[in-house]
């Protein structure tokens, strides 16, 4: 199943959306909008959370429907075009009945399939397929369960489908709040080569300074766009204060990112460097075929003599000589300890194999 470009990023690369976490008051929603206007005039549309999922209770959950009529108060007195999150079917009927452009499913109802299928099936019953509706991707990276979201929504009749990448809740995700898990959106985007993307760096970085690098890096992933959450006052702001930007900031961040064309000049040097990164991906699979072979030799010393199959000491002796070598070459310590532990994870099993025999 194939679902098309969404409307909403075909007309602009990248489409923006901004706006608050959350729909605060009128006066907060406007002069957020206003500000916005004035700066950035590319940004057509004006996000703000009206019913918050909370990860922890006593936090300030949203002002609901009221929240609704000072966001169709915006559209009406800047023209930007609204979105909010749905979680309830009841929640789309309200969005309806406000006029609110698009909607969308966030992180926590996304993982939930029941749920989705719910909101997939009001939208149909309420004859509203052709209003767009934005998908985040689960909290847990497990893209079949983002790509059956979408799937949901695309047999119902809804027309207008559009991915967000906003990260993964992980124990331990790095120096971002959510670990992109870059991967998962690539696989995504694999898998339906079609599809609309945008990327929602406010919540992956969690922090402001980081939004402008992620940014980019969707960019120079070919996302059709960006979800960044912009405040006219971020500390003032009752949910995710730390990583809002004002919209003059907004302005600053979009003028930097280089948004690269799909067809260039360079092609030919490209094409050059692709043939030379072909043959290194054959040379590393040829590596590691030579040296599961030796894993296997070795397994059958080891079952002759009795040994253990894992030897913990030079499993971590191996690993901190590849990575002061690693260090030393300018490689990512993260990347390298990685695909060590995977090697050395298939080692392992290959050996246990030759045991078994
Ligand atoms: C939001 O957009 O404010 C939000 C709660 O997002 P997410 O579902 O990605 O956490
Ligand atoms: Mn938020």
């Amino acid at each position: 199943m194939l679902i098309p470009q969404s409307d909403l990023t075909k007309a602009l690369k990248p489409f923006i959306i901004a706006g608050p976490c959350s729909a605060e008051s009128p006066q907060q929603l406007l002069q957020t909008a206003i500000e916005i206007k004035q700066n950035a005039a590319c940004v057509q549309w004006f996000r703000a959370g009206v019913w918050k999922p909370r990860t922890r209770p006593s936090s300030f959950e949203g002002m609901g429907e009221q929240a609704l009529v000072w966001l169709s108060e915006i559209k009406e007195k800047t023209g930007l075009k609204v979105c909010t999150e749905v979680v309830k079917p009841k929640h789309i009927e309200l969005c309806l009945k406000h006029n609110i452009d698009a909607l969308w499913i966030g992180a926590r109802t996304s993982t939930n399939p029941i749920l989705v299928q719910e909101l997939a099936n009001c939208i149909r019953d309420l004859g509203a397929t052709n209003v767009p509706v934005m998908v985040k991707n689960p909290v847990n990276p497990d893209v079949n369960l983002w790509i059956g979201a979408m799937e949901r929504l695309f047999n119902v009749g809804c027309e207008d489908i559009v991915a967000v990448h906003r990260g993964f809740s992980l124990m331990n995700s790095g120096k971002y709040r959510q670990s992109p898990l870059w991967s998962v959106p690539i696989e995504l985007k694999r898998v339906m080569p079609s599809l609309s993307i945008l990327c929602d760096p406010s919540h992956i970085a969690g922090k402001r300074d980081y939004i402008f690098e992620i940014s980019q890096m969707a960019m120079n992933l070919s996302y059709d766009g960006l979800m960044i959450e912009t405040h006219y006052d971020p500390e003032t702001a009752q949910t995710d204060s730390r990583q809002q930007i004002t919209p003059q900031q907004l302005a600053v961040l979009l003028n930097r990112l280089t948004v690269p064309s799909k067809e260039n000049k360079t092609m030919s040097s490209v094409t050059a460097i692709r043939e030379q990164i072909d043959r290194i991906d054959s040379e590393i699979i040829e590596l590691l075929q030579r040296r599961m072979k030796h894993s296997e030799d070795l397994a059958l010393i080891k079952r002759a003599e009795n040994m253990s199959l894992y030897q913990p000491n030079r499993w971590k002796q191996l690993l901190e000589q590849h990575l002061a070598e690693a260090e030393q070459k300018g490689l990512s310590a993260d990347f390298v300890k990685i695909i060590f532990e995977q090697i050395h994870e298939e080692s392992i099993k290959v050996q246990s194999h030759s045991f078994q025999r």
